[in-house]
């Protein structure tokens, strides 16, 4: 299998290739002097702020303390000066609306004089607060176009940076983007209120054993994965370009049955693409950590060293955006659709997140004295807790017509949210629910004298199980079924509020108790016995992939929405409501906005799907089907003219002629879907994409990729698979 459209893409990948053999390596400045270059961090802080507005801007950074007004005005100032002396002419307040892309607008800092000249000026004022014309970010009915009001407000806990190009450089802003009434419109503001809510409950608990810690973060490390086709192939596919993934392409002969990519060796071009990338975002303060080819051909993957989540979610949107950037200067387009091919694996990006006190403890490290250990198992068992009362919470967080293709499909966990915790802390944890509910059982004589003699957990979990959705991995929780192409302030911001739940759930329990004068270890002990019973259904050490996890889910009355259409619901939950209002991350409006958003999101992208495959359908596929047939025809006439008989060529006409109309007709049959969907409710039109729309979709597919199999090469009009994943 081949395609008419391949000769310019192999021509142009050979080229490459012998050019970048023989360009010079430019000369690199060290790492380690280039790393956050363009940032406006600390250093550059202390160094262009005077003292005392710098230790009151790091203290608002440290502390969550709202700025005094007086000093925006002075780091404005330096702020500007510094960006200018870095060549930067215009600033942008950069914001990420709901739909989890990014957004900036660009304002110059030139202001006209009087006398004809211009200088540049930036007030604290326009540091603060923005005002881009908000009309045309979703809402999810939060406010019309007549109160279109949106501001963008300052976030001084993520260092401003400077976006440089070819043309000129521009100062980048992190900013929120909430409504005129104070309203979220974006995916910052719920996870700076989540970290707020958690830390207030988390340092309740910390207290109780004796920390002096005033404050939690929560840290991630989102791991990021991707794949890169040349750009060539990417231009040739309607589908690619307009969808972010194929809608037709036969299965190669070879996939990755062979297991011969993963770790393996990187391409050159492939290499230079990604120390390009390091390095730009190197300049711009994101810690990059590792890069290594994934499983299936042509993915690859790159993850950062963790950081406060809250920046670790804008480093992640700067760094999916800067794989973007940079691919085409290497002939490259980068895919981080969650599923840009069938029949290979699809792009994950996992999750890690923990919990970190201001002291410097990470407070899911299991620790190696006793008393660290308990408040270890106390925290980790309010993780438990968290997940299993809010699973629909975390399945709603990771719901896209996009994560419907991994989720449950062999390469990526269920839909079934459960948590792996390795066999030390499950048998830990089965210890102590054993030990308190029989009290007089001395079994093994260690269990009965308290939590004290707990053994020593170890450092790292030991085994790994990358079938689990929500994995424990030896000092922070990994969250496997986060999407590719997706935001991770939302799965951030569900897991801090399921957690927050429970750790103000714990902090009440323990206080009652210690109340009532029992001692600390005496309450933990009755606590984390209560908490193993009554969640231990959510813990699943086995293989999340196997039929029988199914079956032993269901058994268990956990909940498996199989698409996101089923778990977009799970939002609007009464609990879920509760407990984003109790903690301030969202009140029922804002909340119900997400949801609006969510499943709007979900009929876009199934409706332009379907039309694509309609179109290339009607443009690319019929018509190659017609002139083979032709070709075919033809070739039947003349042999029988000739005298011969064509018995077999006749065959191979019935076949084709077969397919095409088949073809035909499944085309039609989708387009009159289309034609009578709409009206009405959103969630009503979500159910009739997926019940009606995408078997139609899988249908039309399937002739086509049929189609693809027999078409000669020079009339087949897209790239296939073969070329695009095995040609670089
Ligand atoms: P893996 O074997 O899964 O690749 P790594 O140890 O390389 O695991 O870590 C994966 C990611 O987890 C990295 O981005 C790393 O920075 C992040 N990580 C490590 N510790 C923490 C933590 N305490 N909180 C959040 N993320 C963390
Ligand atoms: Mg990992």
């Amino acid at each position: 299998m081949g395609s008419a459209s391949s000769g310019d893409a192999i021509r142009n990948i050979n080229d490459f290739s012998v050019s970048a053999r023989s360009a010079q390596s430019t000369s690199l400045r060290k790492a380690s002097d280039e790393f956050g270059s363009l940032t406006f961090n600390e250093e550059v802080q202390r160094a262009r702020l005077p003292k005392d507005v710098f230790r009151g801007l790091r203290r608002a950074i440290a502390h969550g303390e709202a700025i005094d007004p007086s000093i925006a005005d002075i780091v404005a100032s330096a702020l500007k000066d510094w960006a200018v002396e870095h060549g930067a002419t215009h600033y942008t307040h950069w914001f990420q609306p709901m739909t989890g892309i990014t957004a900036e607008k660009h304002d110059a800092f030139l202001n006209p004089t009087p006398d004809g000249r211009a200088v540049a000026e930036f007030s604290g004022k326009e540091l603060v607060r923005g005002e881009p014309d908000a009309s045309s970010f979703p809402s999810g009915g939060m406010r019309s176009t007549f109160e279109a009001r949106g501001y963008t407000a300052w976030d001084p806990t993520s260092p401003p940076w400077l976006l440089v190009t070819p043309q000129g450089t521009t100062l980048v802003i992190p900013t929120a983007f909430v409504s005129w009434t104070g309203e979220a419109l974006d995916k910052k503001t719920p996870l700076l209120r989540s970290q707020e809510a958690l830390s207030k409950q988390a340092i309740r608990i910390l207290r109780l054993f004796g920390s002096k810690a005033q404050r939690v973060v929560t840290t991630c490390g989102p791991e990021q994965e991707y794949f890169l086709i040349d750009r060539q192939f990417y231009f040739n596919r309607p589908d690619l370009i307009n969808a972010g993934r194929t809608l037709f392409g036969a299965k190669p002969p070879k996939g990755q049955e062979m297991e011969d990519h993963y770790f393996g060796s990187i391409p050159e071009r492939v290499l230079a693409f990604m120390m390009d990338v390091e390095r730009e975002l190197y300049k711009i303060g994101v810690p990059l950590k590792t890069r290594h080819n994934e499983v299936a051909p042509s993915q690859y993957e790159v993850a950062p060293i963790f950081e406060n989540a809250n920046v670790a979610t804008d480093h992640q949107m700067m760094t999916m955006e800067m794989l973007r950037r940079v691919a085409p200067k290497y002939g490259l387009a980068c895919l981080l659709h969650e599923k840009p091919f069938a029949g290979v694996n699809g792009s994950g990006k996992h999750l890690n997140w923990s919990i970190s006190d201001d002291l410097g403890n990470n407070l899911l490290n299991p620790g190696e004295t006793p008393h660290d250990n308990i408040q270890f198992l106390v925290f980790c068992a309010a993780v438990l807790r968290a997940v299993n009362k809010h699973q629909g919470l975390l399945r709603f967080s990771i719901a896209s017509a996009g994560n419907d293709h991994r989720l449950g499909a062999n390469e990526a966990p269920p839909a079934i949210i459960s948590i792996f915790l390795g066999d030390m802390l499950t048998d830990i944890f089965q210890q102590i629910e054993k030990a308190g509910s029989a009290k007089t059982t001395k079994s093994g004589g260690i269990m009965d004298i308290g939590v004290n003699v707990l053994p020593k957990l170890p450092r790292d979990a030991g085994d790994r199980n990358r079938t689990s959705p929500f994995a424990f991995t030896g000092n922070k929780f990994e969250f496997r079924a986060v999407s590719a192409n997706q935001s991770i302030a939302l799965p951030n911001v569900a897991l801090n509020v399921a957690v927050t739940e429970s750790l103000d759930y714990v902090a009440t329990e323990l206080e009652k108790q210690l109340k009532e004068g029992k001692k600390l270890q005496a309450a933990v002990k009755t606590l984390l016995t209560k908490l193993i019973k009554e969640n231990k259904r959510i813990i699943f050490n086995g293989n999340n992939y196997s039929e029988e996890w199914t079956k032993e889910a269901t058994k268990r009355g956990l909940l498996n929405h199989r698409t996101s259409v089923d778990a977009y619901g799970e939002a609007m939950k009464p609990e879920v409501v509760k407990a984003f209002e109790k903690y301030g991350v969202l009140n029922e409006r804002e909340l119900r906005a997400r949801y609006d958003v969510a499943i709007e999101q979900y009929n876009k992208t199934i409706n332009i799907e379907a039309q694509l495959m309609v179109l290339m359908g009607n443009r690319y596929i019929l018509p190659a089907g017609y002139r083979y047939q032709t070709q075919i025809a033809e070739s039947v006439a003349a042999v029988k003219a000739a005298g011969a008989t064509a018995k077999e060529s006749r065959r191979a006409l019935d076949e084709i002629v077969k397919l095409t109309d088949e073809m035909k007709i499944r085309v039609d049959k989708l387009q009159e879907l289309l034609e009578h969907e709409g009206n009405g409710e959103p969630e009503k039109h979500a159910k009739y994409f997926r019940d009606k729309v995408i078997p139609a979709m899988n249908a039309l597919r399937e002739v086509g990729d049929s189609l693809e199999g027999i078409t000669p090469q020079d009339l087949w009009p897209l790239p296939t698979y073969r070329e695009m994943l095995f040609v670089k």
